[in-house]
């Protein structure tokens, strides 16, 4: 049984789930293949019914479902809660949008007219991580299912309680059987289900090992696919930057979600003239959080999703201080049972240290002093990641200038990077292809159709 809850609180197993056989995939492919058939017909209001119903529920089990988040992979309930929300703020996004987003767009051929339309393509494969267990699931849900395509769902293995509540939500919602199906399986049955014909696109969020395999398995198969992968997001600190503000960004930035989130700051890249103030502030400010019970509204540190995560960033940890870095601040475990990591800073991380290109998915910080804004963009510029990134100064203007030198797929001024509804997230690089969210991220599975309307002779 490799699906297990375990909360990383105290490291207790909470439960274990079987992975289906795949006489049960077969069936439960053919149920999502089947109810394509019917799904791909509805209008979009009929759609918008079922969604706004899941959207619904899922604001009225805010505290159920959060609870077991917080259980399974240890995010601060207050996060949890305001995760749960936004997650089904993301579900009537989409079914107020998809009819527009998805319009026929009229097109003016030199002869005759023409026109695009956007049509569903079938049933969706979708691999998605731990670190926000609704929200990444509500991504891929509202969109691709607004668009009148099935969904078939694997979730990491570390959170299957939170997985198997969202597909209850839809069929509580009373969505059609297959719709959405959450699936327990191996990595080897979803190697089978990229390789199946009755799966026509594959979307996977997750880190760059899982990338390569199932864009590698999308592409032999030729199915379209997204890919948003990890990141080591740039938080770039400029001499007329608001320091008492840039810190609380800082804080907030790297140790939201105790650290694990793709786009989270990683490297905090800060000009000459105020590194010293910068670093002095923010290690006050990160030393203050202390490590408790993720139930409790009053804690400012939960543990990590995992021990095994904890053991690998530790290992992370070490590797780069062997390699030059220096720890400016913590670098530990928490001396208390559960995967706690100390608030850390590294610094003296020079090119050539494998951390200088890594990233670190936890509540670890990468300090770097730099000459000037040059400097800082070459810095930032110089990693395999390119998600997102940071910019702090009083000067808008120059704001965006910096913005628009730094090689990711999104830049912030003067706040850190956050997901909105209605604004695309995705990276390039190495952080992925495809941007979920927004208009965008109903555009990724569907088919876009020339449809073309011509009086004129056949050529002889
Ligand atoms: P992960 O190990 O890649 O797991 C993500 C998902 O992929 C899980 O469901 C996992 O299933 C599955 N998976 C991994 N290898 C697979 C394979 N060979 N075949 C089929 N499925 C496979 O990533 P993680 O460590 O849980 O998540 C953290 C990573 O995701 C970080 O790098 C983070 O930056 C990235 N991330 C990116 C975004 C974004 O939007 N760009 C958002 C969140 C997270 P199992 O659990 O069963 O292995």
């Amino acid at each position: 049984m490799s699906y297990k809850s375990v909360n990383p609180f105290d490291n207790e197993l909470v439960r274990s789930f079987d992975e289906i056989s795949d006489k049960e995939l077969e069936q439960k492919l053919v149920q999502a293949a089947a109810c394509y058939s019917e799904w791909k017909a509805k209008s979009y209001s009929d759609r918008a019914k079922i969604v706004n119903r899941a959207a619904a529920l899922m604001h009225e089990r805010v505290g159920e479902l959060a609870d077991i988040m917080t259980l399974e992979m240890g995010k601060r309930i207050g996060e949890a809660k305001a995760e749960v929300q936004f997650s089904s703020e993301i579900l009537t996004y989409y079914a107020n949008n998809a009819e527009r987003f998805l319009a026929d767009v009229p097109l003016h051929p030199s002869h005759g007219e023409g026109h695009m339309e956007s049509s569903p393509i079938g049933v969706v494969f979708c691999v998605e991580p731990w670190n926000f267990p609704y929200y990444q699931l509500a991504r891929v849900a509202g969109p691709h299912l607004m668009a009148g395509n099935t969904l078939v769902v694997k979730h990491a293995s570390c959170v299957p309680q939170c997985a198997i509540a969202f597909e209850k939500l839809w069929l509580n919602a009373g969505a059609p059987p297959g719709l959405y199906t959450n699936l327990i399986i191996s990595h080897e049955q979803s190697d089978n289900i990229i390789d199946d014909r009755r799966i026509k696109g594959v979307a996977l969020t997750g880190s760059i090992e899982a990338g390569r395999v199932i864009a590698a398995a999308a592409g032999k198969n030729l199915k379209p696919s997204s890919m948003e992968l990890g990141g080591s997001d740039a938080f770039i600190v400029l001499e007329d930057a608001d320091m008492a503000q840039t810190i609380k960004w800082a804080v907030w930035g790297r140790m939201y979600n105790c650290g694990q989130t793709c786009c989270a700051a990683k490297r905090f890249i800060v000009v000459d003239g105020v590194a010293d103030a910068f670093l002095a502030a923010f290690k006050v400010a990160l030393g203050a959080l202390v490590a408790g019970n993720p139930m409790d509204v009053q804690t400012t540190m939960g543990p990590l999703s995992s021990e095994a995560a904890l053991v690998k960033l530790l290992a992370q940890v070490d590797d780069a201080v062997k390699h030059g870095a220096r720890v400016e601040l913590g670098g530990r475990r928490v001396d208390c049972p559960g995967a706690f990591m100390q608030p850390t800073i590294l610094t003296h991380v020079e090119p050539g240290n494998p951390a200088f290109r890594d990233e670190f998915f936890g509540p670890v910080a990468m300090f770097f002093r730099v000459k000037d804004e040059a400097a800082a963009i070459a810095l930032a510029n110089d990693s395999d990641f390119g998600l997102g990134g940071s910019v702090f100064t009083k000067d808008v203007e120059r704001g965006k200038r910096v913005a628009s030198r730094v090689d990711t797929g999104m830049m912030f001024i003067n706040n850190i990077s956050w997901a909105d509804a209605d604004l695309p997230f995705g990276g390039i690089k190495d952080s992925g292809f495809g941007r979920e969210l927004g208009d965008m991220g109903i555009q990724a599975f569907v088919n876009k159709k020339l449809v073309r309307y011509v009086v004129a002779d056949a050529p002889v």
